[in-house]
């Protein structure tokens, strides 16, 4: 397991500030993808506003978001935040909307987007990325002609 941390919603205004960068769960993934021989930018801005990306891989157009099981309403762990209902709901509901806009504006610009959850084994999450990474091989023109005399 990467490692599931439990959000107590009292303290999460003040978690708002240093939210979802360099968490555990990222750190080890990046850890393990290196580990792997793969290289690649983190926190990188790619679509030209303030939203950043977890992990860029440049050349073959593949992002990677580690995604947070609380922040990003993981289907699995989210549970309605018991206190200050009226603020976490929307606010919630508000991170999915963005998180699935900002997917949209990726594809658009031509990137393949992965999202893993922290709740995630890091193998199963790493080897998912290494998929999106392979099959972007796949896709490019100039790889493919490589490929195809093997
Ligand atoms: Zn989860």
């Amino acid at each position: 397991m990467i490692c599931v941390v439990e959000v107590d919603p009292r303290r999460s205004r003040n978690m708002a500030a240093i939210r979802s960068r360099d968490t555990a769960a990222e750190l080890a993934l990046r850890r393990e993808l290196h580990r792997r021989g793969r290289r690649f930018y983190v926190n990188r801005r790619v679509l030209g506003d303030r939203r950043s990306v977890d992990l860029v891989f440049p050349r073959l157009h593949v992002v990677v978001f580690v995604d947070g099981c609380f922040w990003h309403a993981c289907p699995q762990h989210s549970k309605p935040p018991r206190i200050n209902t009226d603020y976490w709901s929307p606010k919630l509901a508000r991170n999915v909307e963005r998180d699935r806009r900002t997917d949209a504006e990726l594809r658009a610009a031509g990137w393949a987007v992965v999202r893993v959850w922290e709740h995630e084994s890091l193998d199963a999450a790493a080897s998912r990325v290494e998929a999106a990474l392979d099959a972007a091989i796949d896709r490019s023109p100039t790889c493919s002609g490589q490929l195809a005399q093997q």
